[in-house]
């Protein structure tokens, strides 16, 4: 069991050297001691309280419904040193004890926050120029050049079983947060299982995952597992507006996210906000590529295959899901169209897998608008299905 005593004013230790657990998030993250979680999360939190903190859990769902900052609320209140009771509504964090203020400085000892570097300044927690160690001598250059890693390596991952082994320094639970889990790869998640296995006392893992299929079926069988589904579009619309959203740019955005509210908000912070949106068919149709081309490659490949989506939705008469209809065309068309557009989504899909790629992204772009343009005009091209003989 632990052993440090509250009453110690020990200094957290500072981010820098620590490297996953970077630097003080930035405003009020969700999930955060004293932050609000949206109120779709409340029941997803309240029903994992009530699994009784296991030693690893894995909360999964579509990218974008909360799972990280689930994990985060729960972290909070696991770590939380106020007695529960009226301080704590609901069995959140407190807001106020040593343990929620070093948690939300992003010092906390006892939390060990493993992200890819390239999603720690996005997730405000430091620049993620000091994530992890180095750059080793096989991947070359220094810290200038090299790309923030997109992956969770085996170094981390060792780093967490070494601290899993160490006894909690505010005397309460000890916690490594893992997100998104499936970036770990075969050989970090092997150096896990024995720590899953016969987790010390008081040990936590959290796992935020948008793809669990993708994670070592011995790590999965090893967590209690929590699904989130898509949030009530009522509740995802008010609290995008409560982002400072307009009510139609929330539903645009929340339309072009596939119903997904921190996705909607993450894509407007990236450039492709509700204007672009509406516009973005006619901008391909155009081939307009200036605005386009401020939009990080995989955002835009996304925002190309919905495109494509939608307009096969409109050849078969059906309502499209992620534009509005009035920036698509007209409906209608002809078996040609749809084997013109299923030939796109086809090559769309590959220029996906190869998206995180570095390639030349000025090429790339005027490739793949060429492309759209070329697709969709020969779709609208084609003769409509009706006026065959
Ligand atoms: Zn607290």
């Amino acid at each position: 069991m632990a052993t440090a005593s509250r009453s110690t004013a020990r200094a957290a230790r500072p981010a820098a050297g620590r490297p996953e657990a970077a630097a003080a998030p930035a405003g009020a993250a969700l999930g955060l001691p004293g932050g609000q979680l949206p109120a779709w999360l409340d029941a997803a939190f309240a029903q994992a309280q009530g699994l009784g903190e296991p030693p690893a859990l894995l909360i999964h769902g579509p990218a974008g419904v909360g799972s990280y900052e689930l994990a985060v609320a729960l972290a909070a209140a696991a770590l939380c040193e106020t007695a529960p009771g009226p301080a704590r509504p609901a069995g959140r964090a407190c807001g106020h004890c040593p343990g929620c203020q070093t948690l939300r400085a992003g010092t906390h000892p006892d939390l060990l926050l493993l992200l890819p570097e390239a999603l720690q300044g996005e997730l405000g927690w430091g620049s993620g120029e000091e994530a992890e160690a180095a750059p080793s001598a096989e991947e070359g250059g220094g810290k200038s050049s090299r790309k923030p890693s997109r992956e969770i390596r085996v170094e981390a991952l060792r780093r967490a079983v070494a601290f899993a082994q160490q006894t909690s320094s505010r005397g309460g639970a000890k916690i490594v947060l893992v997100h998104p889990a499936e970036r770990m790869n075969a050989v970090a998640a092997n150096t896990l299982l024995k720590t899953l296995e016969e987790p010390p006392p008081r040990f936590r893992f959290l796992l935020s995952s948008a793809a669990p299929q993708r994670l070592l079926p011995t790590v999965r069988s090893r967590c209690r597992s929590l699904r989130l589904g898509l949030p009530p579009a009522e509740q995802a619309q008010a609290w995008l507006e409560g982002q400072g959203q307009s009510p139609e740019a929330a539903g645009l955005l929340l339309a072009a996210a596939g119903g997904a509210p921190f996705e909607a908000l993450a894509r407007a912070g990236q450039g492709l906000d509700a204007a672009l949106w509406r516009e973005l068919p006619a901008e391909v149709r155009a081939g307009r590529s200036a605005r386009l081309a401020e939009l990080p490659l995989p955002l835009l490949i996304d925002a190309l295959a919905k495109l494509c989506h939608d307009r096969m939705r409109r050849v078969l008469g059906a309502a499209p899901r992620f534009f509005p209809a009035d920036s698509l065309g007209p409906a209608g068309g002809s078996p040609q169209a749809l084997r013109v557009l299923s030939d796109w989504a086809r090559s769309l899909r590959r220029e996906a897998r190869q998206a995180e790629h570095p390639w030349h992204a000025a090429l790339a772009l005027e490739a793949l608008l060429a492309e759209a343009r070329q697709a969709l005009a020969d779709a609208a091209a084609a003769p409509p299905l009706n006026s065959r003989p």
